[in-house]
């Protein structure tokens, strides 16, 4: 079928309690798996190519989704600066995310409502972020994690004031993999205060490293879109580690066992987030 925009995806996946999941891929090995994961999972997806060339890599994504039986979606992946989000509005992408979470409050609030009017203008739907979701060692210290939560005056506020489409929120996950003390822990009633005052789909960043326990607790309390990426570069990697030991091993077949190692994890993830069978 056609791309089509995470929005109604997500509002779908909020109204029946699951949660869509988004992964990022560089190369065509992880194109390809993530797709042939949603098509075997008969599950909505939504892809965010990075390091790649943009109208290329759409037009790869176009072409496979055209014959895939399930609703794809391709999204810029915390967009920056504006001018990354109209290169990806050009290139054909169907929804963008504007990251200014490390902004204060009322220059996120600009950025976004910037970024929110030309996109919308295009069709494209919009993510952004408040509260700011931090990247593994630099978020060791739990006090300096704690103090990044998005708070849920904001939360409804900025929603109010942005117009935006999907909302992610900082409860205590982290990007890469976790260093920090102990395990990540979510705040799960913080994501019910934020709940309650905002309806419109919330994310979850920074997925990599929860137990299945906590993304389906997440997922019940109001995450409707969960990120990954780090579980897959690893999966990647340790597959190749794996193959590149057998002197007599071809490059066709390490390329093989890496799709089939990245699209083992999306499977997977697709079973726990429950999006399995929903397209
Ligand atoms: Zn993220």
């Amino acid at each position: 079928m056609p791309l089509q925009s995470m929005v109604p995806m997500l509002k779908k996946a909020q109204m029946e309690g699951y949660a869509v999941g988004l992964f990022d891929v560089h190369t065509i090995e992880g194109t390809f798996a993530v797709i042939e994961a949603a098509v075997e999972q008969r599950s909505p997806v939504i892809v965010a190519p990075f390091y790649v060339p943009r109208r290329a890599v759409v037009a790869l994504i176009r072409e496979l989704a055209a014959d895939a039986p399930v609703p794809i979606a391709i999204e810029l992946d915390h967009g920056r600066e504006f001018k990354a989000v109209m290169e990806c509005i050009r290139a054909g992408f169907t929804d963008v995310m504007l990251d200014a979470s490390t902004k204060p409050y009322e220059e996120n609030v600009a950025r976004t409502r910037q970024v929110v009017e030309a996109a919308h203008a295009a069709g494209l739907g919009v993510e952004a972020e408040l509260g700011h979701v931090g990247f593994d060692e630099s978020y060791a210290d739990v006090s300096v994690r704690k103090a990044a939560f998005t708070r849920p005056e904001d939360a409804q506020r900025f929603v109010a004031e942005t117009g935006v489409d999907a909302l992610a929120v900082a409860i205590g996950s982290v990007h890469g993999v976790f260093k920090g003390a102990g395990e990540p822990e979510l705040d799960l009633n913080l994501l019910d205060r934020i709940r309650e005052r905002v309806d419109i789909p919330l994310v979850l960043h920074g997925g990599s490293g929860l137990s299945d326990e906590d993304f389906q607790m997440a997922i019940q309390h109001g995450s409707s879109k969960v990120n990954i990426y780090t579980d897959m570069a690893v999966a990647a990697v340790a597959t190749m580690r794996e193959r590149l030991a057998d002197p007599d091993v071809r490059y066709v077949q390490v390329g093989q066992a890496v799709q089939e190692a990245i699209k083992r994890v999306v499977v997977r993830y697709m079973q726990v987030f429950g999006s399995a069978d929903r397209a």
